[in-house]
């Protein structure tokens, strides 16, 4: 018995003194030992749950931010004054956007018609499919569906074509600042609400990125660009006119000598879009949970027809690595059906992936967010259960882009 105890005592003894030989996991072991990961992890924990609500709030001020309009200039404008008040270097894309008037096209859905239930497994864009209740899915244009009649004043205004501005800025690398990260999002919206999730939530979660990277203290090796694109919502027309505007300028020293590129090589394009509400799939009466259902997830994707797949298959999952190594709450999953967004004008230059609450062809496309462009759309239709996935997806892009920037944390 005595001698037992001997031993009982002598493994204890053990345990303390080497307490994360014994209570964790090896791979936890080798990650918490990991001088990048914990620098990472220290400057992730400045992320802050009520600034991102704030930024969104922030942000729902200027209605739903559709493309030319007054209030979609005025919402870049605030952006770039509070990307400055971080001590983030802004510049401004200038382009046009003058399409040819749109026809209506006959039979398009309106976004509230009954619920299909069919069951049918249906193709979807991307390459995704739809499987099991699908709820009809469509732009609110109606200005009476908006209840809030401050809602209907802020968005009365409609686009008219001309010229358009985006902002960016960038956090300029100590070793390699010719060569960059680009971490967007969109900014314009539509559909008479707040865009608070489509796309506040995934604007909001650049800013608060480009706050925690811009602090003192903190250098990264390679360049990090925060870009918040325009005119999403009419084609991608603002990551577009980026692409076509500033790839050939890509890793030129300007002025020749100086130590200055104004367009770092491109190495990576991670784009934010919708990133709160992942309440599961309707119910076939066409209802929706009220809550975010435990098992919500972040959706890293890819597209496989890209040139650049392969590379973007491995970047996405060097994401989900980092999703398990720093965010708190939510997982993520990896998709290759990534469409639909400003990071698909980049896929075949550089690997391109997205992140989203949701995937974009077979959850989103099938009708899954039930206030995806509708005026119900606005801050107060989230809860901090929502704005956590949010704020996790910021974890999750934070920690992936600090180890491949190579973060640096000095005093
Ligand atoms: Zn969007």
């Amino acid at each position: 018995m005595g001698k037992r105890l001997t031993v009982g005592v002598a493994a204890l003894l053990a345990l303390c003194a080497a307490p994360d030989t014994i209570a964790q996991q090896p791979g936890d072991r080798q990650a918490a030992r990991d001088p990048q990961d914990e620098m990472t992890r220290k400057l992730l924990t400045r992320l802050d749950l009520e600034k991102f609500k704030a930024t969104i709030k922030g942000l729902a001020q200027f209605g739903d931010r559709r493309q030319g309009t007054e209030r979609n200039r005025k919402a870049v404008d605030w952006i770039e004054t509070q990307l400055r008040s971080h001590g983030c270097a802004t510049e401004r894309l200038r382009y046009v956007y003058d399409p040819p008037p749109r026809a209506t096209r006959p039979g398009e859905r309106t976004p509230f018609e009954p619920v299909i239930a069919s069951g049918d497994v249906r193709l979807g864009p991307g390459g995704s499919r739809y499987r099991g209740i699908q709820r009809p899915t469509g732009v609110n244009t109606d200005p009476s569906a908006q209840s809030d009649a401050r809602l209907r004043e802020l968005n009365a205004e409609p686009a008219a074509n001309g010229p358009r501005e985006e902002v960016y800025c960038t956090k300029v690398g100590t070793t390699r600042p010719d060569e960059m990260y680009i971490v967007g999002a969109h900014m314009d919206g539509h559909g008479w609400g707040e865009a608070a999730n489509d796309n506040g939530s995934g604007t909001a979660l650049v800013m608060e990125l480009a706050r925690i990277f811009s602090m003192p203290g903190v250098q990264t090796g390679r360049s990090i660009r925060f870009a918040l694109w325009n005119n999403e919502e009419t084609g991608l027309n603002g990551a577009r006119a980026y692409v076509e505007q500033r790839a050939g300028l890509q890793g030129k020293e300007e002025p020749p000598g100086s130590g200055r590129y104004p367009e770092p090589k491109w190495l990576a394009m991670v784009q934010h879009d919708m990133m709160l509400w992942d309440h599961g799939m309707p119910r076939a009466d066409g209802t929706w949970s009220k809550e975010q259902r435990p098992e919500a997830d972040i959706n890293v994707e890819f597209q496989s027809t890209a040139s650049r797949a392969d590379e973007a298959m491995k970047l996405a999952f060097f994401f989900r690595t980092a999703n398990e190594k720093f965010a708190s709450d939510y997982p993520a999953a990896v998709g290759h059906h990534m469409t639909n967004t400003d990071s698909t004008p980049f896929m075949d230059f550089v690997p391109a992936i997205s992140l989203r609450e949701n995937e974009r062809g077979m959850h989103t496309g099938a009708g899954w967010n039930p206030t995806w462009h509708q005026p119900i759309d606005v801050y107060s239709t989230f809860s901090d259960k929502d704005f956590r996935l949010g704020l996790n997806a910021a974890q999750t892009t934070g920690g992936a882009i600090a180890l491949l920037a190579g973060i640096k944390l000095v005093d």
